[in-house]
């Protein structure tokens, strides 16, 4: 415990919250495939910043978690890779069908967001299919991207949809997919997007849920109202707040 405190001291990382995991040190710490910890070294990637010391434990014990760190910190990371292994172990239990929906979603605020936030999925779940592990279909569910495009991505069945809220909204109303398979929801820039206005778009995506499911949350800043929004939405969640001194 002692040590942890200390680690966590020395990165800037606050925690709040019941039964904690674990800050890790170094990527071999957690059960990260080499596929990927191959990828990530040959783009840089190669210590966990403070966000993903502690966040990446608390993300892959299940946990409702608030993940608070400046831009550029490296938050996709810590929301993604649990997911994608979800999706690979779901895979791996039962392949996935025609139409089948997805075990997780992330939400982001933006299509430019949402657009780069699958382009790393799509590259993390290129390495590991290409060092044999399960393949992993990523919906990106946003304006803009033709009726066409999606449905050829869901000719496969799919295992992670990162989508902007209201063309989500527009698929689960029409039936294109439903929840019932999902347990993990992931609202990334929760600052923006409470500013946007998309909360009540969230509470609806909510709605279409079957099951429990993991929540997170990760945002730049945390004003009231997203610890408001957490208290309606998360169920004991983990607070992980790696802020710059002063702020
Ligand atoms: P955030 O969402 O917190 O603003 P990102 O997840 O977009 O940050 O990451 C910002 C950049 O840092 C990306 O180019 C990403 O590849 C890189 N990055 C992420 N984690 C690490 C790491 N542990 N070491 C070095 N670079 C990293
Ligand atoms: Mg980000």
């Amino acid at each position: 415990e002692r040590d942890f405190d200390r680690l966590r001291d020395k990165y800037h990382i606050q925690v709040d919250g019941e039964d904690i995991p674990p800050p890790i040190e170094t990527f071999s710490d957690m059960k990260i495939p080499s596929p990927l910890l191959k990828f990530f070294k040959s783009k840089g990637i190669k210590k966990p910043t403070p966000i993903q010391i502690q966040g990446l434990t608390t993300a892959f014990a299940g946990r409702d978690m608030i993940g608070i760190a400046f831009t550029g910190s490296g938050k996709t990371l810590v929301f993604c890779l649990p997911l994608i292994m979800l999706a690979m172990e779901e895979e791996k239990k039962l392949p996935f069908v025609r139409g089948e929906g997805p075990v997780g979603i992330i939400l982001c605020p933006s299509r430019e967001l949402a657009n780069q936030t699958y382009e790393n999925v799509i590259a993390w779940t290129k390495a590991l299919e290409e060092g044999g592990y399960p393949r992993v279909n990523t919906l990106l569910c946003m304006g803009g991207i033709s009726m066409a495009d999606q449905s050829h991505v869901m000719q496969r069945g799919i295992h992670i949809v990162v989508a902007t809220p209201g063309r989500l909204i527009d698929m689960l109303e029409k039936k294109r997919f439903t929840l019932e398979a999902c347990k993990y929801l992931c609202m990334d820039e929760a600052d923006r997007m409470i500013d946007l206005g998309f909360e009540d778009d969230v509470r609806t995506i909510m709605s279409f849920f079957t099951h429990q499911r993991q929540t997170l949350l990760f945002s730049a800043t945390m004003p009231r109202k997203i610890q408001d929004f957490a208290k309606e939405s998360l169920i004991q969640p983990i607070l992980v707040n790696v802020g710059r001194a002063g702020a």
